[in-house]
């Protein structure tokens, strides 16, 4: 099929959620993809943070077809190895005992908003069920995470929505502090924010959140679906700040461009969790879980989390040399390879431009740009994109 039959299938048949550019990928190969013209894109989204390996790493590929030619799914009825695998990696590299096993991000912080609950349930009582997350958070689609998500266009139309969520400013103590009582079950926040425009907050806050939480015997909860997995040049962004939490979420990159999530606690809080308590019948099944291990393994090799630090730091410098020359660009930010690009004017038509020019971005809030590259991107890479951007942006002058 060429672009324009396979677009008009979908509209025929797709439900009307998405806003999608007008391209169809039909192959992918390290930091590029093709479309069904044949079209050449540098590929600086990946997915959405989802693709860390690039797009067909000879490793994921080899153990995913060989995991799909011995066994694909058997349900959570019965023992995986590799998920029991998996869990003992996520466990060995982080402040986590126990691991759940899901399929998104959003099922993954309905997974640690239940455990929160039922933990605090047993612990504080029947008044302690209400979880504060941030202005200008994402935390998924679902109903209660469109209730926990600080972002009201998302939750426009859909109402009621499940109780017990507020809101109060990110990176803002002080607020958090006023909004905190008895009945305050968790906090849960990303480390830095994804989907609010790369908001990166002051070094000491996850400590402050921390103490506050501590002061009023809550749990709190990362949500690191995107920076978690190598995105930030850490394992977890939480490592930049050495302030471990009680829950964590991660999906996107975790089973690299294969649907997996999972959410992790210490065994104090995940033994709240009992047989009946949870469930997802794919969660963590044989074939979700060799793309996580071969990620996994490939992640946690010498050098490649320092090649996400070295290229992360490459490209902020690129881009400030950029910033120099073009006016428009107020500010530009970043840890590892999750990069924000406040702009003058909105960015949905540098998107465009980049696109039409052969390299991905996107635009998470209207005066932002978002780069999220592959994390096996090489300076060469970078170079190119910085130059298309070079490029097109004068056309913004
Ligand atoms: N949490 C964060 C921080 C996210 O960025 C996202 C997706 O963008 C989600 C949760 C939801 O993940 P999913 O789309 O896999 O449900």
């Amino acid at each position: 099929m060429n672009t324009p039959e396979i677009i008009s299938l979908t509209q025929k048949y797709i439900m009307n959620t998405y806003g999608r550019h007008p391209i169809a990928f039909v192959r992918g190969e390290g930091c590029y993809l093709w479309d069904a013209e044949g079209k050449k894109y540098l590929d600086f989204l990946t997915g959405i943070a989802v693709d860390g390996l690039g797009h067909c790493h000879p490793a994921f590929v080899k153990a995913i077809s060989e995991q799909a030619n011995q066994i694909v799914h058997t349900s959570n009825l019965f023992y995986i190895q590799a998920q029991a695998e998996i869990g003992q990696l996520l466990c060995d590299h982080s402040f986590a005992d126990k691991v759940f096993f899901c399929n998104s991000g959003a099922e993954a912080n309905e997974a640690a908003v239940k455990l929160a609950r039922v933990y605090q349930k047993k612990k504080k009582g029947d008044g302690c069920f209400e979880i504060i997350t941030m202005q200008n958070s994402f935390h998924g689609r679902t109903l209660a995470m469109i209730a926990a998500t600080g972002q009201e266009k998302v939750k426009k139309g859909f109402e009621p929505l499940p109780e017990g969520f507020s809101h109060v400013p990110f990176d803002d103590l002080h607020f958090l502090e006023k909004a905190m009582n008895d009945k305050t079950c968790a906090v849960m926040v990303e480390p830095i924010q994804g989907e609010g425009g790369v908001r990166i907050p002051s070094s000491d806050y996850l400590a402050g959140v921390r103490q506050l939480c501590q002061k009023h015997q809550a749990l709190l909860i990362y949500d690191e679906v995107q920076t978690g997995m190598g995105r930030t040049g850490k394992l977890f962004a939480y490592e930049h700040v050495k302030v471990a939490p009680d829950i964590l979420t991660v999906a996107k990159s975790l089973g690299a461009g294969f649907p997996i999530g999972a959410c992790l606690a210490s065994d104090e809080v995940a033994n709240a969790f009992v047989p009946g308590s949870h469930a997802s019948t794919f969660g963590g099944n044989f074939l979700a879980c060799a793309a996580a291990k071969a990620f996994l393994q490939i992640l946690l090799q010498n050098h490649f989390l320092e090649n996400v630090e070295e290229m992360g730091k490459y490209f902020l410098n690129q881009l400030h040399q950029l910033k120099k020359k073009h006016s428009f660009i107020e500010e530009v930010r970043g840890q590892g390879l999750m990069i924000g690009i406040d702009l003058s004017i909105p960015g949905k038509a540098i998107v465009e431009k980049g696109l039409q020019a052969g390299l991905i971005l996107n635009s998470p809030q209207e005066k932002t740009l978002r780069i999220l590259p592959p994390l096996i991107v090489k300076q060469k890479e970078i170079d190119e994109a910085i130059q298309i951007m070079d490029k097109l942006f004068e056309d913004f002058a």
